[in-house]
């Protein structure tokens, strides 16, 4: 399959694998933060870590977005649901992540209307089928997934759709990564940076980490050979004594990023003052609301939002997992109180969290020449 097996080949694989071993300065031990929620899962999913020396350690960020959002935030936007009427619509990965009360998928178990869509158009499809009800989308993602929620609402509003709104829980991802540099607890050589972010917002708004911070960063693609050319491409520049930003993903990623998409997300969003992000607190101008003129299509401009805030079960590390400070191993409640059947945290519950990957693939067997390219 083309992008796909060339990226999975053995033989490539072991020869990155080498080069990263005779670049990793024996003397010196190096902390490379993966972003994405997409590459945590790929690590664990291919075995990745067993092909790293151990002085070359990969430490999760904060790049899934259901695992950032607070508890509160699901609170909200359930307990608007909750009015006669309704339809609460929202991506698969959200329907197990737990409120205070339960779960979407527990709402709907007690007669909640509750839908997986596939896509904001699908919610906004929901609405033009059922007319006598109000769909509300209940939106996350960082900038990955926040122009298809500007498009729709555009469309919402051309079309004159106003059974449909959406809450807004979109992130950027660029204030997280300054949030965490900003961490006093936080060592970090370098960053492989996000692959599915940055096809929106391009390479340049990483400039600053290599300017400002001396931190090297490779956007990079999700195959086990991306990541590990990732690795390679930054051990490189610390060995050179460089920090600069570099793509990988060059097949996917414009250095200049998407405009249309940029220019879509500007017509209806702007920037938060502030938000909350679990594990990291406030951020300041991390997320996006929607602007004025779609306020008919802002579910927290339209109805009554409580706001509620809740902090995370005591026993829970999630923050300290999300800021990549403890592995998800070393959570107390790991694989005891808390596992993908049950999860207590949202790192737990959608694909791209630490603790699933963690939990779901840390038994597999280390990646081998023979069984690379069929996993
Ligand atoms: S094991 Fe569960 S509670 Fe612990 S950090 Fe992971 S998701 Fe959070």
């Amino acid at each position: 399959m083309k992008f796909v097996d060339e990226f999975r080949a053995p033989e490539l694989i072991a020869k990155a694998g080498e080069e990263i071993r005779k670049l990793a300065d024996p003397n010196r031990h190096y902390r490379i933060m993966e972003v994405c929620g997409g590459h945590t899962h790929a690590i664990y999913r291919f075995g990745l870590k067993d092909l790293l020396p151990a002085n070359v350690e990969l430490i999760h960020g904060p790049g899934c977005p259901v695992c950032v959002l607070p508890m509160g935030r699901i609170d909200d936007g359930l307990s608007l649901a909750a009015q006669p009427d309704f339809i609460f619509a929202a991506f698969g990965d959200m329907m197990r992540v737990p409120g205070t009360h339960g779960s979407p998928l527990e709402y709907k178990a007690r007669g909640m209307d509750v839908r997986i869509v596939y896509s904001p158009a699908d919610a906004l499809k929901l609405a033009r089928n059922n007319p006598e009800k109000h769909v509300m989308f209940f939106a996350i993602g960082f900038e990955t997934t926040a122009p298809s929620t500007a498009l729709t609402l555009v469309r919402a509003k051309a079309e004159g759709v106003n059974n449909f709104s959406v809450f807004c829980n979109h992130v950027t991802i660029i204030p997280a990564i300054r949030a965490i540099l900003d961490s006093p607890d936080m060592r970090l050589d370098g960053f492989v940076g996000p692959g599915h972010v940055s096809t929106v917002i391009g390479c340049r708004p990483y400039d600053w980490i290599a300017k400002d911070e001396g931190k090297p960063v490779v956007v990079s693609g999700f195959e086990p050979l991306d990541i590990l050319q990732s690795i390679v491409m930054l051990l490189r520049q610390l060995r050179n004594g460089e920090a600069k930003v570099e793509n990988q993903y060059k097949r996917v990623v414009p250095w200049e990023g998407n405009r249309a998409a940029l220019r879509a997300m500007a017509e209806v969003f702007e920037l938060r003052p502030y938000f909350e992000w679990r594990g990291l607190g406030f951020i300041s101008q991390s997320a996006l609301k929607i602007r004025e003129s779609y306020a008919n299509w802002d579910a927290e401009q339209r109805f009554t939002v409580p706001g509620i805030r809740v902090t995370d079960p005591k026993a829970a590390q999630c923050g300290e997992v999300l800021k990549g400070v403890l592995k998800p191993a070393q959570c107390k409640l790991f694989g005891r109180e808390c596992t993908p059947e049950l999860p207590v945290g949202a790192l737990m519950v959608s694909s791209e969290g630490s603790c699933a990957a963690y939990y779901n693939y840390e038994h597999r067997k280390p990646i081998t020449i023979a069984n690379a390219a069929t996993h």
